[in-house]
C-alpha cells in the first residue's frame, strides 16, 4: 500500500527560521528521495530562480499518522550546484562533527517554549487581558490554578517517544503557559535532528488542542522568566575529567568568542539575558559550581563526581540548535584538542 512522507526542513523567514513541511505519496517499496519547493514562498529564493531542493537528512516514524507513514527532516540545497542553502545550518554542524567527531561530543538541549492562546495570543494560564498572581507556585506545579496545557505536554511525549527521538524529561516552568522538555545527550548533528523534529510535533500537539506554541525568548516583559534553550555539553576528556571541565568552560570566555557566541543564541538575547530571572547578563561572562546566575553552571553533581559536562544557559528557546552545537563543538573540542 502507499504510505506518506511528511517533508519538513527549515525556512528563511527573518529574524527567525520557521519550520515548514508538505506530504509526498510514496508507493509501497520507494524510499523518500529528493523534492523540491518553491523558495519564493519561504525567503530562500527569488520568483525568478524560484527551485530549493530537498535532501532526507534524517527520518524516524510519523507518530501521528502511525502505520508505515514517515518523517522525514531535510537539508536544503541550491539547485545551481547541489550545495549547501545559505539557510542550511545542519551543514556546519555536519563538518564540525567530522572535525572532532574523536572527542565524541555529546549535547543535552533543554527547550523552553509557551503556549499562548491563538484568539488573544495572551499566554495560556493568563486570565485575558489580565495577569496571574506572581511567580512562584508554577515551577514544576500541579492543579487546575497553576496549570494550563498538560495535555499538550503529553501528547507531545507520546509523539517523541513514539517517533523514537532521544527525549530525556518534561517540566512545568516558572511562568505560567510556560514548558520544557529535554533531548539529549546525542551528538552535534544529532541533537539538531531530535530538536528540530521534536519541535514539529510539539507544534502539531498544540494544533490539536488548539493552542499556539512560541520559542520567544521573552514573551511576557516584565517580571516574567524568559525562555532559553540551556545547552549541556560533554566531550570524552571531560566526561573523564575534571580539569577539561574547567578548560571547556575557559575556552567560552574570550571577548571574540563571546560575541561569536552570542550572535548564533537567538533573536532578542539581550532582552532575555539581563542579570535577573536566573539569568548573567549577557555583556558579562562567568562560570561556576550549581549558579544559575552565570552564563555557564557547572553543576553540583559534576564537582562532586570530578568529571560530566558543562551548561551553557545562554542559548535563547529561539536558537538554532544546529547553530548552537556547532559554535560549542568548535570552541570547546579546539581548547580541548
Ligand atoms: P536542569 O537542572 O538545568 O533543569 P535538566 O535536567 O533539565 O537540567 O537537563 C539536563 C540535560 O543534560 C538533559 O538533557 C541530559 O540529557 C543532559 N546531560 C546529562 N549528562 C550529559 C552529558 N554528559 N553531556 C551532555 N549532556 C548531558
Ligand atoms: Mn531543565
Ligand atoms: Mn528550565
Ligand atoms: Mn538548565
Amino acid at each position: 500500500m502507499a504510505y506518506r512522507a511528511e517533508y519538513i526542513w527549515i525556512d528563511g523567514t527573518e529574524p527567525t527560521a520557521e519550520i515548514r513541511s508538505k506530504t509526498k505519496i510514496l508507493a509501497d517499496g520507494d524510499k523518500p528521495g529528493i523534492w523540491g519547493f518553491d523558495g519564493s514562498s519561504t525567503n530562500q529564493a527569488t520568483g525568478d530562480n524560484s527551485d530549493v531542493v530537498l535532501e532526507p537528512a534524517f527520518q524516524c516514524p510519523d507518530p501521528i499518522r502511525g502505520a508505515n507513514d514517515v518523517l522525514v527532516l531535510c537539508e536544503t540545497l541550491l539547485t545551481s550546484d547541489m550545495s549547501p542553502h545559505p539557510t542550511n545550518t545542519r551543514a556546519a554542524a555536519r563538518a564540525a562533527l567530522e572535525q572532532y567527531g574523536d572527542q565524541e561530543p555529546w549535547f543535552g538541549l533543554e527547550q523552553e517554549y509557551t503556549m499562548l492562546e491563538p484568539a488573544t495570543g495572551w499566554p495560556a494560564g493568563f486570565p485575558t487581558g489580565g495577569y496571574p498572581a506572581p511567580q512562584g507556585p508554577y515551577y514544576c506545579g500541579v492543579g487546575a490554578v497553576k496549570i494550563k496545557g498538560r495535555e499538550v505536554v503529553e501528547q507531545h511525549t507520546t509523539w517523541c517517544i513514539e517517533a523514537g527521538l532521544a527525549i530525556s524529561g518534561t517540566n512545568a516552568e516558572v511562568m505560567p503557559g510556560q514548558w520544557e522538555f529535554q533531548i539529549g545527550p546525542v551528538d552535534t548533528v544529532a541533537v539538531g535532528d531530535h530538536l528540530w523534529m521534536a519541535r514539529y510535533l510539539l507544534h502539531r500537539a498544540g494544533e490539536l488542542h488548539d493552542l499556539v506554541i512560541t520559542l520567544e525568548a521573552k514573551p511576557m516583559k516584565g517580571d516574567w522568566n524568559g525562555a532559553g534553550m540551556h545547552t549541556n555539553f560533554s566531550t570524552n576528556g571531560m566526561r573523564d575529567n575534571y580539569d577539561a571541565v574547567i578548560a571547556a568552560a575557559e575556552s567560552l570566555g574570550g571577548p571574540q568568542t563571546i560575541s561569536d557566541h552570542l550572535a548564533g543564541y537567538g533573536v532578542g538575547i539581550e532582552e532575555r539575558l539581563t542579570g535577573e530571572h536566573e539569568t548573567e547578563r549577557f555583556d558579562k561572562f562567568s562560570y561556576g559550581v550549581s549558579d544559575r546566575g552565570a552564563s555557564v553552571r557547572i553543576p553540583w553533581q559534576v564537582a562532586q563526581d570530578q568529571k560530566g559536562y558543562i551548561e551553557d544557559r545562554r542559548p535563547n528557546a529561539n536558537a538554532d540548535p544546529y547553530v548552537v552545537a556547532t559554535l560549542l563543538t568548535n570552541t570547546c573540542c579546539a581548547a580541548l584538542a
